[in-house]
C-alpha cells in the first residue's frame, strides 16, 4: 500500500491531478458545506430528515460566524480592511463628482458656541445615509429677528460650507466658524445640506444669536469685548421632546402630553409635554411614571392648544456670556 503524503504536490506536469491533497479535500468539504447551508428551504420539502439537517447546520454555521466576529482574527481583518474600503469609497466619491449621491436629508444636533462679539462656532451632525458614495455640503443662512422672536421681513444671508473644521472626525460631526455677523443684532441661524440633487429641508433646530457692539457710544472700540449670546430654538412648526429634545413635527405631536394626577411640587409651570414616542414609552414602562417635573403621569392626552415653538430649556443657553 502506498504512503499518502499530505504535503506532496500531486499535480503532474500535464495538469492532471493524480491524488487530492488533504487541503483540497478540506476546501471541497467547506465549499459543499456552505453551499448546502445556503440552499433555500424549498429544496428540502421532499425530505423532513434532510430539512432538519439543513436547518441545524445553518443554525450552527450562523453561530460559528457570530462567535468568529467577536474574535481577534476577524477584528484584525476588519481593522485592516476598513481603511482600504474608506479610501476606496473616498476615491469613487471624488471621481463621481457627486453623481452617486443620494438625496440630502437635513442635518441634526445643531448647536452653537459664541467665540467673539460677532462670531459663532456652529457644530452639527449629518444624517448618515446608507450610501458610501454620498457627498454633500452645507448651507448656513442667517437673518435678523425681533427680540420677541418674530421674524422680520428680511432676506436670509447664505453661506456655503464645504470644509469641516474638525477634519475627518470619527464621530462624523461638522463644525464651522461664522464670523462677520451684524453688530448688536438678534439673529436666527439655520442650516441645510445640499448636493447635485438639490437641497434638503432646513434643520429642525435654529440658533438665536445676540451679537454685541464693537464700538462704544462715544465711537471708541470696546475694551475686552464679551462674546455674543446664543441659545437653541426650534424651527417654525417644530417642537422638541421635553425629555430628550428630539424634534417633533406637528403631525407627531398628538397624544404626547402627560396628564398628571396631581399638581407637581417642582416645576408648577411644566407643560408636561410634548414627549417623543420613545420617551413616552419609557415613561409608561416605569412603575411610577413621572414627567420631567416629577408629577405623577395619569394618562396621555393631546395638547389643549397648539403650542408655539418655544426656546428649549434643556438644550438652551449653551453659552450665556
Ligand atoms: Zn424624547
Ligand atoms: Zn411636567
Amino acid at each position: 500500500m502506498e504512503d499518502w503524503d499530505d504535503d506532496e504536490f500531486v499535480s503532474t506536469g500535464s495538469g492532471r491531478f493524480d491524488r487530492p491533497t488533504s487541503a483540497s479535500v478540506w476546501l471541497g468539504f467547506i465549499v459543499v458545506f456552505i453551499s448546502f447551508c445556503l440552499l433555500p428551504e424549498s429544496c428540502f420539502t421532499w425530505s423532513e430528515a434532510l430539512w432538519r439537517t439543513h436547518q441545524r447546520l445553518r443554525r450552527e454555521m450562523l453561530q460559528l460566524l457570530r462567535l468568529s466576529a467577536r474574535g481577534p482574527v476577524f477584528k484584525l481583518l476588519a481593522g485592516c480592511l476598513q481603511p482600504v474600503l474608506t479610501l476606496l469609497a473616498g476615491c469613487v466619491r471624488a471621481c463621481s463628482c457627486g453623481r452617486l449621491s443620494s438625496r440630502c436629508r437635513p442635518p441634526h444636533s445643531l448647536c452653537a458656541k459664541a467665540s467673539g462679539p460677532t462670531e459663532v462656532m456652529l457644530i452639527w451632525t449629518p444624517l448618515r445615509l446608507p450610501n458610501a458614495f454620498h457627498d454633500e455640503r452645507y448651507v448656513i443662512a442667517w437673518r435678523p429677528h425681533s427680540d420677541s422672536g418674530e421674524p422680520l421681513d428680511l432676506p436670509w444671508t447664505e453661506q456655503l460650507i464645504d470644509s469641516n473644521l474638525y477634519g475627518t472626525a470619527q464621530d462624523g460631526r461638522w463644525g464651522t466658524l461664522v464670523d462677520g455677523l451684524p453688530e448688536a443684532a438678534c439673529l436666527r441661524v439655520r442650516l441645510c445640506s445640499v448636493n447635485r440633487l438639490g437641497r434638503s429641508k432646513w434643520s429642525h433646530e435654529e440658533v438665536e444669536v445676540i451679537t454685541l457692539a464693537l464700538l462704544q457710544e462715544d465711537g471708541r472700540p470696546v475694551q475686552r469685548p464679551a462674546c455674543a449670546r446664543t441659545r437653541m430654538v426650534s424651527a417654525p412648526g417644530i417642537q422638541l421632546c421635553l425629555q430628550c429634545s428630539t424634534p417633533l413635527s406637528a403631525k407627531k405631536c398628538s397624544r404626547t402630553h402627560a396628564k398628571v394626577a396631581c399638581r407637581p411640587i417642582f416645576g408648577p409651570d411644566c407643560p408636561h409635554g410634548p414627549f417623543c414616542e420613545r420617551c413616552r414609552n419609557r415613561v409608561s414602562e416605569q412603575a411610577l411614571p413621572c414627567c420631567v417635573c416629577r408629577g405623577l403621569v395619569d394618562t396621555w392626552v393631546e395638547p389643549a392648544k397648539p403650542l408655539q415653538p418655544a426656546a428649549t430649556s434643556s438644550v438652551a443657553a449653551l453659552n450665556s456670556s
